[in-house]
């Protein structure tokens, strides 16, 4: 199984498998897996994938967080 989070630091989605401890996003944060807010689980890292790019595609979130960091 795969789970679907967000960077704690930086709000990117990302996905990575059930069994993994921690995951560094592309930002350079490493996540806690134990930690984050789990969004989505998938079946197959293609699903994984394709659940990510969906909510990445949406913008919407992104821009909520963008204005609330510039707060
Ligand atoms: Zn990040």
């Amino acid at each position: 199984m795969f789970v679907v989070f967000r960077c704690r630091k930086c709000g990117r989605h990302l996905y990575a498998s059930e069994s993994a401890k921690t995951k560094t996003c592309v930002c350079g944060y490493r996540n806690d897996l134990k930690r984050v807010r789990k969004l989505a689980r998938a079946e197959t890292e293609f699903e994984a994938g394709e659940i990510v790019r969906r909510l990445q595609g949406s913008g919407t979130e992104f821009d909520s967080l963008n204005r609330r960091l510039k707060r």
